[in-house]
C-alpha cells in the first residue's frame, strides 16, 4: 500500500517550466517594459508635461495639478498599448499587505460601443470602501470613507495576466479625516523628515547645492521552496505559513552543504523565470542563491529609494509566490516555517543619499569628508541606541518572534557593530582631541587625522542585528514577511532626531567646524557607545553583558509592544511629523491585534490538525497493532513482550496528545475570554504557546514511532528534501 505522500514523492519534478523567450528577449530589452518609465513618459507625454512630471518624480517638487488629465491620459494610452483594459490603484494597507481594486477603462457609448476613458482626476484620487481595513480605532466602521492618493515618485506599472492587463498606480491611503491608513505615507513623511535635518548637517559642512536627503534600501529576501502537492496536505502552512507539526528530520543543514551551492535545474528554472518578471516590471534583481538551510533560497535587488525599494519588495513577495505555483512549487516566506533549522530574514541594507548622489555613509577619501561621515554615523549609532526599543518594535511580529530571541540570531537584543577599524576610530574620538593625534601633527582631532578608509574596513558580522557594512548599515533583524516601510519609518524618523540634535550643538557651539564637532561627538558616543558590540551576537555571555550595559532585550512582540505607548515614542513622531498621536496609536492596536488573530488561527490550526488527522492515524495504528498481536498470539509465543511494549507506548502516546489537545482547547478559550487585548495577547504568549508546544512535543515524538505509510502530513525530510 501506497501512502499520498509516497504517491507525491514518485511525481514530483515533472512539471515542465514555463520556457521564456531569454535569447530573443534579453534581459536588457525587457527591463521596465511594463513600467511608465522614463521612456515610455517620453513617448506618451508632451515635452512640458514631460518635464513638469519628472521636477517631481525626481527632484521631489510638489505635482503640478494642472498635468493630471495630460499624465492620465498618456498613461492610458501606454496601458492600452499594453492590452490592459482595467487600471486600480494599488496601497499598502495595515495588514501589511498590497491591496487593489480594479475599475475598466471601457465606458459604454450612447451607440451602444464603448470607450476606454481615463481622467486626471481618477488618476489622482480614488475611494475605494475603506471599511474593512484594519484602522486601530481611528474610525468606526461607518465612517467609511478613505482616498487614495498617487504617488508620482513611484512609476505606474502593468499588471500582466494570461487574460489581461492591469495598469497599476501606486497610491498613499489616507483618511476622510487625513489620517494615514497605510504604510506609506509614514514612510514618505519620514524620509521627508529625514532630508530636511539632514541638509541642515550638510550646510554645516559646506555643502550649498544638494536640495534633498533620501534614505536608500536594498532588501536581501529569503524564501523556501516546497512542492505544491506537499503543501496542499499541510493545513498548517496553509493556515498560518509555517509548519506546526514535524519532527527534526536525521538530515537537516548540518552538512552545511546547501548555502552557495549548485541551484537545482526546478529551481534555477524558478529563479530566471522569477528574475525576468521582476526586470519587466524595473526591480533591479541581481542576486540569487541557496540558503543556508535545506530548500532555502534569496534574492537580493539592487538599492534603490527607500519608498520605491519597498514597493518593490511587495511586488517581489508577491512575485515570488506566484510564480513559484506555475512551477508546481509553494513559496514559504514565513519567518520560521520550520523548525529546527534556519528560518528567513530580510536584510535591510540601508543608507543616506543626497540628490547629487553622495552616500552619507561612504566613509570617503578626504578627512573633510571623513569628518561629515562621522557624524552621519554617529547620528546613526546614537539612534539605534537612544531608540532601541523602537527598532524591536519595527520590526515585531508573532513570526519574527520565532528568531529573535528564541534560538535564532540575530537575537532581540539590538546592538551595532562598527567593525575593527571604525570601531578604533570611534574610540579615539570618545578620548578627544588630545589622545587622538597620531600622525603627522598637522592634525588637532580625530576627525581630520583620520586615514582614508579602504572600503572594506569592516568585517562581516553574521550575528549582529545592525552592522556597518562597509558604506551602508544592514539592519538584519527585519523579519522576511515584513512590509518593510515601517521598520524603515522607524529608522528614519529615529536617525533624523539625532541629526538634529547633532546639528543643533554644532550650531549653538559654533566657532571652527572641527573643534567644535570633535567635541559634540565625544559627547554623543560617550552617552551611546554602550550600544556597539563586535563580538558574537548568539553568545550567552552577550545577553549577560548586554543586561549590565542596560540595553534592552524586549524577547517577544509582546514585550515589544508594551513599550510601545510611552510618552517620548509618541512625542518623537509627532515632533518630526511623521505619525500623530492617534495614528501611532492606532498602529499599535493593529499589532496587538494582528498578534492575536495570528497565534489564535495557528493554535486552531493545532487543535485540527492533531485531534482529526495525527490521532486518528496513531490510533490506527495502534487498533492495527492490538489486531496483529491478537492474532499473532493464537499461533505464536514469540515475540509476544516487544509488541506489547510497543502497543503500550503508542497506546500511551495517543492519550497524551489526546490530553494535550484538549488542555489546548481550553487554554485557547480561557485566553479569548481575557478582558482587554493585552491581556489576552499576554495569555496567548504565556499560556496558548506553550500548549501548542506541548501538544507538538508528544505529536513529533509520535511520527517517530508511527507507520509511515499512516502518517497524514508530509514529513520535515520530504518537504525538505524532494523538490
Ligand atoms: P551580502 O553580501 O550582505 O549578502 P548582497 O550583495 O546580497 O549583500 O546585498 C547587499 C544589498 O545592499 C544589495 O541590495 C545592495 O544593493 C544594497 N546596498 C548597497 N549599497 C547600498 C546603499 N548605499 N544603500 C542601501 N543599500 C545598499
Ligand atoms: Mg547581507
Amino acid at each position: 500500500m501506497s501512502s499520498p505522500r509516497k504517491k507525491i514523492a514518485l511525481s514530483i519534478g515533472k512539471e515542465i517550466p514555463p520556457v521564456e523567450n531569454y535569447k530573443s528577449e534579453p534581459g536588457n530589452e525587457i527591463f521596465g517594459s511594463l513600467v511608465f518609465n522614463d521612456a515610455a513618459q517620453k513617448q506618451y507625454l508632451s515635452k512640458d508635461v514631460y518635464k513638469k512630471l519628472r521636477a517631481t518624480t525626481v527632484k521631489g517638487e510638489p505635482l503640478d495639478a494642472t498635468i493630471a488629465d495630460q499624465v492620465a491620459q498618456g498613461m492610458k494610452e501606454w496601458a492600452l498599448a499594453h492590452g490592459a483594459s482595467h487600471y486600480t490603484h494599488w496601497f499598502i494597507p495595515m495588514t501589511g499587505l498590497s491591496a487593489e481594486k480594479h475599475d475598466t477603462f471601457l465606458e459604454p457609448t450612447a451607440e451602444g460601443g464603448a470607450l476606454a476613458e481615463f481622467e486626471g482626476k481618477t488618476l489622482i484620487k480614488g475611494e475605494p470602501d475603506a471599511s474593512s481595513f484594519p484602522s486601530g480605532g481611528t474610525r468606526s466602521t461607518f465612517e467609511a470613507r478613505g482616498y487614495t492618493a498617487w504617488d508620482p515618485t513611484t512609476p505606474a506599472f502593468i499588471q500582466q495576466e494570461v487574460n489581461g492587463a492591469t495598469l497599476t498606480i501606486p497610491t498613499a491611503f489616507v483618511s476622510y479625516t487625513e489620517e494615514a491608513l497605510d504604510f506609506k505615507t509614514p514612510l514618505l513623511r519620514s524620509v521627508e523628515s529625514l532630508s530636511a535635518q539632514a541638509l541642515r548637517l550638510l550646510r554645516l559642512f559646506g555643502n550649498k547645492t544638494a536640495k534633498h536627503v533620501f534614505t536608500t534600501m536594498g532588501p536581501e529576501q529569503e524564501y523556501f521552496l516546497i512542492d505544491r502537492k506537499y503543501f496542499e496536505l499541510r493545513p498548517d502552512l496553509i493556515a498560518g505559513g509555517r509548519t506546526l507539526f514535524g519532527a527534526p528530520p536525521y538530515r537537516g543543514q548540518e552538512l552545511e552543504d546547501h548555502y552557495f551551492g549548485a541551484i537545482r535545474e526546478r529551481i534555477l528554472a524558478y529563479m530566471m523565470d522569477l528574475d525576468r518578471e521582476l526586470w519587466r516590471l524595473g526591480i533591479p534583481s541581481k542576486t540569487r542563491h541557496n540558503e543556508v538551510a535545506p530548500a532555502q533560497f534569496e534574492m537580493a535587488p539592487l538599492f534603490e529609494k527607500s519608498s520605491i525599494a519597498a514597493d518593490h519588495n511587495m511586488l517581489v513577495m508577491e512575485l515570488l509566490r506566484r510564480v513559484a505555483l506555475r512551477h508546481g512549487l509553494v513559496c514559504l516566506l514565513h519567518e520560521k516555517p520550520f523548525a529546527g533549522i534556519n528560518g528567513n530574514g530580510k536584510h535591510n541594507n540601508w543608507s543616506m543619499a543626497t540628490d547629487e548622489g553622495e552616500n552619507l555613509l561612504e566613509p570617503g577619501k578626504t578627512p573633510h569628508a571623513n569628518a561629515q561621515f562621522l557624524a552621519f554615523l554617529v547620528a546613526t549609532l546614537s539612534a539605534v541606541d537612544k531608540y532601541a526599543e523602537l527598532l524591536r518594535i519595527g520590526i515585531s511580529g508573532p513570526g519574527n518572534d520565532h528568531r529573535l530571541g528564541a534560538n535564532e540570531a540575530p537575537p532581540a537584543i539590538i546592538s551595532v557593530f562598527l567593525g575593527e577599524q571604525l570601531q578604533d576610530i570611534v574610540d579615539q574620538l570618545e578620548k578627544g582631541p588630545a589622545s587622538s593625534s597620531k600622525s603627522g601633527g598637522t592634525l588637532q582631532l580625530g576627525v581630520s587625522i583620520l586615514p582614508p578608509l579602504p572600503k572594506d574596513a569592516t568585517d562581516r558580522n553574521r550575528t549582529s542585528p545592525f552592522a556597518f557594512t562597509g558604506n551602508k548599515f544592514e539592519f538584519r533583524a527585519v523579519g522576511s514577511t515584513a512590509a518593510i516601510y515601517w521598520p524603515n519609518t522607524v529608522l528614519n524618523t529615529i536617525v533624523a532626531d539625532s541629526i538634529d540634535r547633532i546639528a543643533t550643538k554644532l550650531e549653538k557651539v559654533g566657532g571652527d567646524l572641527n573643534k567644535a564637532l570633535a567635541s559634540v561627538l565625544q559627547e554623543e558616543i560617550k552617552e551611546h557607545k554602550k550600544v556597539l558590540f563586535n563580538g558574537n551576537g548568539y553568545a550567552a555571555d552577550w545577553h549577560a553583558e548586554a543586561q549590565k550595559r542596560g540595553l534592552p532585550n524586549l524577547k517577544t512582540t509582546v514585550d515589544a509592544l508594551k513599550a510601545m505607548p510611552k510618552k517620548e515614542y509618541k512625542e518623537l513622531f509627532a515632533k518630526y511629523k511623521v505619525l500623530n498621536e492617534k495614528e501611532y496609536d492606532a498602529r499599535e492596536e493593529i499589532m496587538w491585534e494582528r498578534y492575536v488573530k495570528i497565534v489564535n488561527i495557528e493554535a486552531g490550526a493545532a487543535v485540527d490538525i492533531a485531534r482529526n488527522q495525527i490521532l486518528p492515524a496513531v490510533l490506527k495504528y495502534q487498533n492495527r497493532l492490538a489486531e496483529t498481536i491478537q492474532v499473532t498470539s493464537a499461533v505464536s509465543k514469540a515475540g509476544q513482550k516487544g509488541q506489547a511494549a510497543l502497543l503500550d507506548e503508542v497506546a500511551k502516546g495517543a492519550s497524551e496528545l489526546y490530553e494535550a489537545v484538549e488542555a489546548l482547547d481550553e487554554l485557547v478559550e480561557s485566553a479569548n475570554s481575557g478582558s482587554s487585548l493585552h491581556q489576552i495577547a499576554a495569555s496567548f504568549k504565556d499560556s496558548v504557546i506553550p500548549g501548542m508546544l506541548k501538544v507538538r512535543e508528544v505529536a513529533d515524538w509520535l511520527e517517530g514511532l508511527v507507520d509511515d505509510d499512516l502518517w497524514p502530513l508530509p514529513k520535515y525530510r520530504e518537504m525538505l528534501f524532494q523538490y
